[in-house]
């Protein structure tokens, strides 16, 4: 069947089943859980980021200000602890603005005691925290059942045929979203960034080795299917 004649749902489906098969790991943060701070650095920290480093600045940082909130009072503690991580300026003022909103809602289990949706609206007042990050991280400590999107995410979706060339991430979480099946979500959101990370890189795809190859419209990956 060309892929045209799918149902975008059929596509969604069979795209979802194949890159699970791929990629079989179940979400990290459900083994950190435990640790609640070291999961919201971590993801706050996570974008273009290399995930070593990223595991080794967070480790420092806890280990400096085991409560978030005491980094209020270091704020150039911070920025240094945060330059192996490049862009330490930026990435200092959303850690200092999660540290601060822990620090007004009383800690770290008064705001995970929050509803979801009151969650996410005070995340989405932390500097550089976007829609995207919010997400993940209401995927990761609240249980949302939720397909946060990134550049990766986006990209592949519209190579795929999925969605139109350049639509931006939040146009391709609403259209997803949906289609992907409940339960699923988190381990496809995790499947596609590690897809966009060593398969459907932006530059030079490959294709050959793709699990997704013959669902694809990109002309390369129809080619290798
Ligand atoms: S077949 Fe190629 S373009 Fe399509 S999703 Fe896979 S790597 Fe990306």
């Amino acid at each position: 069947m060309r892929v045209e004649r799918r149902s975008l749902e059929e596509r969604v489906r069979l795209i979802v089943e194949r890159l699970l098969e791929w990629y079989r790991d179940e979400p990290w943060w459900r083994r950190e859980k435990a640790e609640p701070l070291r999961v919201m650095l971590s993801i706050l920290l996570s974008n273009r980021s290399n995930r070593r480093v990223v595991r080794r600045v967070v480790a420092e940082l806890l280990e400096r200000y085991p409560r978030l909130e005491d980094m209020l009072g270091d704020p150039d503690g911070v920025r240094k602890a945060l330059q192996p991580l490049g862009l330490a300026a930026l990435r200092a003022r959303a850690v200092l603005g999660l540290a601060r909103l822990l620090a007004e809602t009383g800690g770290v289990e008064s705001f995970l005691g929050l509803p979801a949706e009151e969650a996410r609206r005070r995340l989405l007042t932390i500097p550089g925290v976007g829609e995207k990050t919010a997400d993940v991280l209401l995927m990761a400590l609240w249980d949302a059942d939720v397909f946060p999107v990134d550049t990766h995410i986006a990209r592949i979706a519209s190579r795929l045929g999925l969605v139109e060339p350049g639509a931006r991430p939040e146009q391709v979480r609403r259209l997803l979203e949906p289609l992907i099946p409940r339960g699923l979500r988190a381990r496809a959101h995790l499947a596609m960034i590690q897809l966009g990370r060593e398969v459907c890189r932006p530059r030079r795809p490959r294709c050959s080795e793709c699990p997704l190859r013959g669902l694809c419209s990109f002309p390369r990956g129809t080619e290798a299917g």
